[in-house]
């Protein structure tokens, strides 16, 4: 079994604690560069890789900049993520903007950015020249259907609401380029947390199968194929990260297999991967209110689901350290709960853990993407705290906790005067 590492020990969250507050989240900033460079040097074998960062996946400027500077775009799905882009200066088609049910203010935003749009139905051909104008480069997401099969969290192709069928994209090629389109881009994302190397490597070779079609039954030459996230990150111990290597290199097959053969090549390989990317490197850090022994045993945080909801949405497992006890023996069974009138706001369920005492800080690990994003108001819940441990070991708050005063900020209790 792997060993789950953490890059700080007790005594240094200890002392973080007494200006910073818990429940908060830390991201290991050396990691996430670390991560990007072998990323980026293992793609890059690739056809002129991009990787676009998907923005909801940890929508924090400060990680986003560090991004950038290892040479990333950006992947954004709505207007504050395409706000966030224009203010970290991503210009043009540095940002991918991939939305679904996309309102035309959105459009409009994309547009007058230079993103790379990338429509996800047939109508939005329409729907984008009224709101906004036909961009030269446009792209479709492509859903297979039955052709492929999906996993838990994004569920089967063919009971998605994203994409456009088979048959759909190749009409919708041709009634853009009908429309002024000059350049065209292909996005497919059919998989979510997957480890499974094969997975990719099959989506890729889907893609530039369609592409070949694609090209043979409109003229069009596919400028960029996009693969889409999805890479999974191993959230229990006895799981193996993927190899960035093994990807890269079945997908180079692939494409020398396909677009070589056919001539369709130069063909760029772009990829909008979130997960993986931070997932691994931000830590939920929560200190033990309660230890409460009724049918079973019960460790109280003071963090809960609304600052991590993948336990409670998924059921998914995520690793818990109590810090200064990581040798102890592993002789107890806990529910580690939030504070959440509701029953599914648990961290682990029926856990092996060393004793755990009032006071205890607890780490929960792969909470830097789809951790603090995620977060929520709900039973007057406020979001916590980011935090960054930078390269050189300080630490930089890189957003504050919600107070109460934020939490009121859109109610007009002034009003109840008149209000009889
Ligand atoms: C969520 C999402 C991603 C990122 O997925 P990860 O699992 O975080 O890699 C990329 N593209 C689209 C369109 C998404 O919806």
């Amino acid at each position: 079994m792997a060993q789950k590492t953490l890059p700080f020990a007790k005594q240094k969250i200890s002392d973080i604690i007494k200006k910073y507050p818990t429940p908060f989240h830390i991201y290991d900033e050396k990691a996430i560069r670390q991560n990007a460079r072998s990323f980026l040097k293992s793609f890059g074998m690739l056809e002129g890789f991009r990787q676009f960062f998907a923005v909801k996946a940890n929508p924090n400027p400060y990680i986003i900049k560090i991004l950038k500077q290892e040479g990333m775009g950006v992947d954004c799905s709505s207007l504050p993520e395409l706000e966030i882009a224009e203010r970290l200066g991503f210009k043009g088609e540095d940002i991918m903007f991939s939305s679904n049910d996309t309102p035309a203010g959105e459009f409009v935003k994309a547009r007058k950015l230079g993103a790379i749009i990338n429509l996800d139905d047939i109508s939005h051909i329409d729907f984008l020249e009224q709101s906004a104008g036909i961009p030269d480069l446009i792209c479709f997401r492509y859903n297979p259907g039955l052709a492929r099969k999906g996993n838990d969290i994004i569920g089967k192709p063919e009971e998605a609401k994203y994409g456009l069928t088979r048959e759909q994209i190749i009409e919708a090629y041709k009634i853009a380029k009908s429309k002024g389109a000059k350049r065209f881009g292909m996005h497919t994302m059919v998989i979510s947390n997957e480890l499974n190397e094969d997975y990719f490597i099959e989506t890729a070779r889907m893609m530039f199968e369609l592409a070949v079609e694609v090209n043979r039954k409109t003229g069009i030459r596919i400028e960029f194929v996009n693969l889409g996230g999805g890479i999974g990150i191993p959230y229990k111990p006895e799981q193996e990260p993927v190899s960035y290597e093994r990807i890269s290199k079945g997908v180079k097959d692939a494409y020398n297999d396909i677009i070589v053969r056919n001539k369709l090549n130069p063909i760029r390989i772009f990829t909008e991967c979130g997960r993986v990317i931070t997932g691994p490197y931000g830590y939920l850090i929560t200190k033990v209110r309660h230890i409460k022994h009724i049918y079973r045993n019960y460790v109280g945080t003071d963090a809960s689901m609304a600052n991590l909801m993948r336990p409670g949405m998924y059921g998914a497992y995520h690793h818990i350290t109590v810090l200064g006890k990581e040798n102890a023996a592993k002789n107890h069974i806990y529910d580690v709960t939030g504070s959440l009138c509701e029953n599914n706001d648990k961290f682990a369920v029926q856990r092996k853990l060393p004793e755990i005492a009032p006071g205890d800080i607890l780490v929960i690990h792969e909470a830097g993407a789809h951790g603090h994003a995620m977060g929520f108001n709900y039973n007057g819940k406020l979001r916590s705290a980011e935090l960054l441990l930078r390269s050189d070991g300080t630490v930089k708050q890189i957003r504050r906790a919600e107070t109460m005063e934020d939490y009121f900020a859109t109610l007009d209790f002034k009003g109840l005067k008149g209000f009889d």
